[in-house]
């Protein structure tokens, strides 16, 4: 693994970032971490690595729910870290994970502002830079993959526990490896993660080889809704609040769809377009090869990557599909 800490040697200026981070961490006592609003395998991941890691230090720890843990994630360990909301305790530090603007920590935002150190750990080119300490690194697979970086530099054993968790960080967030954001580091990350004799098969049943039959009646009615537009080009599909009630289906269940149309041959840009009410819709962008989709829903205030990225528009199903469709015509 000497491959590893010649790359973290590489970057002068993460080194100090690193540096400087774990220095905060040690002189504080109350320390909260905070999910983000509709939290991934990213954030849910690294939350519980950094917690424990931080926990290990005889650190009081706090990681606000911000949002429900979708089921996939629950299996992982130290999910008592998790804790509702509270505002009791003086705030020494927060930190804000996978987050690319403060308003993505939702109702633990205020916690955020009221810390007296605030550190902003990201991968998303569009992150705002909101801390006090940021340490934003766009080449990064995932934030997991910054996460495993800290550790690795705390005086903390990269114990099975926190290897499971990076693992799925790393994992969920690369699709599987997939996504051009995979370098050689990150399975250079993987494979150390590997060597902590974690439970892989236990890993992948329970994140990619447990899908609900809920959720497999969703897939089915949105696929029914397949719009294919541009000479092939462009595929979109909805989900509205009616479809949910006939699957006894909930929003997190549509997870997976954007990236199945993604998938069919010649598709440059996927959209899904999620009806959180009658006029608000959540947004999720793909693509495959020359779009970048963070740009599209970048016009809508929202953010992500070049190959996945999301954003929520304040109208009806309807005309926030006609204006989403007209963001991807002018780029593709
Ligand atoms: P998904 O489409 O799976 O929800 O998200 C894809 C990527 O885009 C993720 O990296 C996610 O963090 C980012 N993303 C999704 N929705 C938003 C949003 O409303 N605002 C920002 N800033 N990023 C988003
Ligand atoms: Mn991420």
């Amino acid at each position: 693994m000497r491959k590893i800490k010649e790359v973290i040697q590489m970057n002068k200026e993460l080194d100090l970032l690193i540096e400087k981070c774990i220095e905060y961490i040690k002189a504080s006592n109350n320390i909260y971490l905070a999910s983000h609003i509709q939290p991934d395998g990213d954030n849910i991941g690294s939350l519980l690595a950094l917690g424990r890691a931080i926990e290990k230090l005889n650190k009081n720890v706090h990681i606000i729910k911000v949002d429900n843990i979708p089921k996939d994630y629950q299996f992982l360990p130290n999910m008592h870290l998790f804790k509702e909301l509270n505002t009791e305790k003086d705030i020494d530090l927060f930190i804000a994970l996978d987050s690319g603007d403060i308003d993505r920590l939702g109702i633990a935002k205020d916690m955020a502002l009221k810390a007296k150190k605030l550190i902003n750990i990201d991968h998303h080119i569009t992150n705002e830079n909101f801390g006090d300490l940021n340490i934003v690194l766009p080449t990064a697979s995932a934030t997991g993959e910054i996460v495993y970086r800290i550790i690795k530099e705390m005086d903390v054993e990269m114990d099975e526990d926190i290897s499971t968790c990076l693992y799925v960080a790393i994992s969920t967030d690369t699709g599987s490896f997939m996504y051009d954001s995979t370098t050689k580091y990150t399975h250079l990350v993987a494979a150390d993660l590997l060597s902590k004799d974690i439970d892989l098969n236990n890993i992948i049943v329970n994140i990619y080889q447990s899908r609900t039959l809920e959720r497999t009646r969703l897939f089915i009615e949105s696929l029914n809704t397949l719009d294919i537009l541009k000479k092939g080009k462009i595929a979109i599909v909805k989900v509205t609040q009616d479809m949910l009630k006939t699957c006894r289906a909930t929003l997190e269940d549509a997870e997976g769809i954007v990236s199945f149309i993604r998938d069919i041959e010649n598709v440059e840009v996927a959209c899904i377009l999620k009806e959180v009410n009658k006029e608000e819709i959540k947004v999720s962008l793909r693509s495959k090869k020359k779009v970048d989709v963070s740009n599209i829903s970048l016009r809508f205030n929202g953010g992500g990557h070049k190959r996945a990225a999301g954003c929520t528009i304040y109208d009806n199903i309807e005309n926030a599909k006609k204006l989403i469709l007209n963001e991807i015509y002018n780029v593709i």
